[in-house]
């Protein structure tokens, strides 16, 4: 099954096929990560960003990854935390889910993500570590393929998350 691990640092220096961008409804570009990824891979995303239009939340769409050591960028759009009962669970699984759908129709094996939601969208970061790591967990055991999936985390809170629950669930 694949390698599912945690890793510290900046997902545009991270040499996988794909990385995940968490991008907004209008595929715009912004602050945060999605802010990094266009600043690090150069112009020729937000090209083939204008070319697709936009990107309903919960789903994903992929571009070129520009100079960026990735093969392509996969832009999904995280749920806007808004107190948890507005489907932001299903939401964000499905980011993963579709992310890693992608990935897989395009042949890409090595997927890197951010912690999808969890900078100005608001959602809480213990929460969203739960759901990235059982959606991702749940779809990579139904998929072979998949060979590697990294969850890249920028802020120190967020890596002793992951740290701390993937830890606990290899000494299961
Ligand atoms: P969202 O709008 O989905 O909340 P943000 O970009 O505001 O997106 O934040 C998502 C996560 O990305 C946050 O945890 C933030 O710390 C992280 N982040 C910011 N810059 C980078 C980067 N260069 N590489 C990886 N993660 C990053």
């Amino acid at each position: 099954m694949a390698k599912v691990e945690v890793v510290k640092g900046d997902i545009t220096k991270i040499e996988v096929d794909a990385v995940v961008n968490a991008a907004n409804e209008q595929l715009a570009g912004g602050g945060g990560v999605d802010g990094a990824i266009h600043r690090a891979g150069g112009p020729a995303i937000m090209a083939e960003c204008r070319k697709i239009g936009r990107c309903p939340t919960g789903e994903s769409v992929i571009t070129t990854a520009g100079h960026l050591p990735a093969k392509n960028v996969i832009h999904t759009v995280g749920p806007v935390w808004r107190g948890g009962k507005q489907g932001e669970r299903e939401l964000l699984t499905s980011c993963y889910h579709k992310s890693l759908q992608l990935a897989l129709e395009h042949e890409l094996y090595t997927i890197a993500f951010p912690n999808i939601s969890t900078g100005v969208y608001g959602y809480p970061k213990r929460e969203a570590a739960d759901v990235a790591i059982q959606a991702v967990n749940h779809f990579v055991e139904r998929n072979e393929r998949i060979k590697k999936v990294l969850f890249v985390c920028f802020d120190d809170e967020n890596y002793q998350i992951y740290k701390e629950k993937l830890e606990n669930m290899t000494s299961e």
